[in-house]
C-alpha cells in the first residue's frame, strides 16, 4: 500500500483513492497473490505513463486513477454480487470447457462478443486482434493459427464466426491509405488483409464512408478465405463437421449482418438466422 501510494504522485493521495484501495485490500483478506497483482497492475500502468510530458501528465494520472479504480471496483462487484449468483456455472467450468463456437473479432473496445451474443462464460472461444484477421496457414504458424487449431482439434468447435464491425480503425487505416511507418508492427499485421485492400481499391465508391463499409465486408470475406487454408479447418469443412460464418456488427444500430454463402451478400442475421458463409 505504501509502495503504491509513493509511486502514483499527488493525485493518488485523494481520500477517495486511498479508501478504495484499502477496501480492495480488506476484501482480498489474506490473499497475498491478489494484493500483489493489484499493486503490480497499478504500479506498472502508472510507471508506463510517467513518460508522458507537460501538463498532460497530471491529467493522465487523474484519468488513470479513475480508470484503474473503475476496473478494480468492477472486479469487486463481480466477486461480491455476480459470482455468487453464477457459482454453479463456474464450478462446472472449473475443470473443463466445451465451447461450441470459435469467435474471431476485432480488439475494438466496442465489440464485445459475449454481450452481443448474450452467451455465458464457456460458450465462446475467442480470438481478438486488430482487424479480426486470421493469417493464412504457413510454414511458421503464429498464435492465431495455434488457437484455431486448438479450437478445432481439441475443443471440437462446430462453428467459426469471423466478425468485423463498423468504424473499424484497422480498416480505416487501410481504406484511407494511412501512413503507418511509425507503427511497423501494425503495418505488417494489416498485410494479412491485402486481398481485401486490393479488391477494395479496384472499385469506385461515392464516398470514403462507402469505401470503408465495403472494405469491412471485403475483409471478412478475405479472412474467411484465409482461415480455409488452415488444415484443421479444411478437414472440418470437407467432412461437414464445421461451418464458417462472416458477420459484421453495426455499433450505432446494433444490427448484425451475416454473409450468405449462397448469394455472396450480407443480410440481416436476425431475419436470416439460418444463413452461413460456408
Ligand atoms: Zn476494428
Amino acid at each position: 500500500m505504501r509502495c503504491v501510494s509513493e509511486r502514483v504522485g499527488p493525485g493518488c493521495r485523494q481520500p477517495g483513492f486511498l479508501w478504495r484501495v484499502q477496501a480492495q485490500h480488506s476484501f482480498a483478506g489474506n490473499s497475498r497473490q491478489a494484493r500483489t497483482t493489484i499493486s503490480t497492475v497499478i504500479r506498472a500502468t502508472i510507471e508506463g505513463l510517467r513518460y508522458s510530458r507537460g501538463n498532460l501528465k497530471i491529467r493522465l494520472y487523474d484519468s488513470l486513477e479513475n480508470i484503474v479504480q473503475e476496473i478494480i471496483e468492477g472486479l469487486i462487484r463481480f466477486q461480491r454480487e455476480v459470482f455468487p449468483q453464477q457459482s454453479a456455472l463456474f464450478k462446472r467450468l472449473s475443470t473443463a470447457q466445451n465451447p461450441s463456437t470459435l469467435f474471431v473479432t476485432c480488439s475494438d473496445s466496442r465489440v464485445v462478443p459475449e454481450l452481443l451474443t448474450q452467451t455465458e462464460p464457456g460458450s465462446l472461444f475467442v480470438i481478438r486482434n486488430a482487424g479480426n484477421i486470421v493469417p493464412s496457414y504457413g510454414p511458421e504458424p503464429g498464435g492465431v493459427s495455434a488457437t484455431v487449431e486448438y479450437a478445432i482439434a481439441v475443443l471440437g468447435v462446430s462453428d467459426i464466426v469471423i466478425c468485423g464491425h463498423s468504424n473499424c480503425g484497422a480498416m480505416t487505416a487501410i481504406s484511407s491509405c494511412t501512413n503507418l511507418e511509425h507503427m511497423p508492427a501494425v503495418a505488417s499485421w494489416l498485410r494479412h488483409a491485402d486481398a481485401a485492400k486490393a479488391i477494395n481499391a479496384s472499385r469506385h465508391y461515392c464516398s470514403d464512408a462507402e469505401r470503408l463499409e465495403a472494405l469491412v465486408k471485403d475483409n471478412v470475406i478475405a479472412q474467411l478465405g484465409n482461415i480455409r487454408t488452415h488444415p484443421s479447418v479444411a478437414v472440418g469443412l470437407v467432412n461437414k463437421t464445421l461451418r464458417l460464418h462472416g458477420w459484421i456488427f453495426n455499433i450505432e444500430s446494433g444490427e448484425m449482418l451475416a454473409l450468405d454463402g449462397q448469394s455472396g451478400k450480407f443480410l440481416p442475421l436476425a431475419d436470416n438466422p439460418e444463413i452461413f458463409a460456408g
